[in-house]
């Protein structure tokens, strides 16, 4: 199992790799990637489509 560096949960089927000037290390689950995307680009919309993907996974599940 890999686990979130930051929430110590389980990443799931898809860990997330933080950017190198976030200077944290990975790998993140979808929870955290996004929420460091929000706290080191305020106001910047990048584009993601990871809480989309999980979404539809938890609803596979
Ligand atoms: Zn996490």
């Amino acid at each position: 199992m890999t686990k979130c560096t930051q929430c110590d949960e389980d990443v799931g089927a898809t860990p997330y790799n933080p950017m190198p000037e976030w200077k944290i290390k990975g790998p993140l689950c979808s929870k955290c990637y996004s929420k460091n995307i929000s706290e080191h680009y305020p106001g910047e919309h990048v584009r993601l489509n990871l809480m989309d993907d999980d979404e539809k996974k938890k609803n596979l599940r």
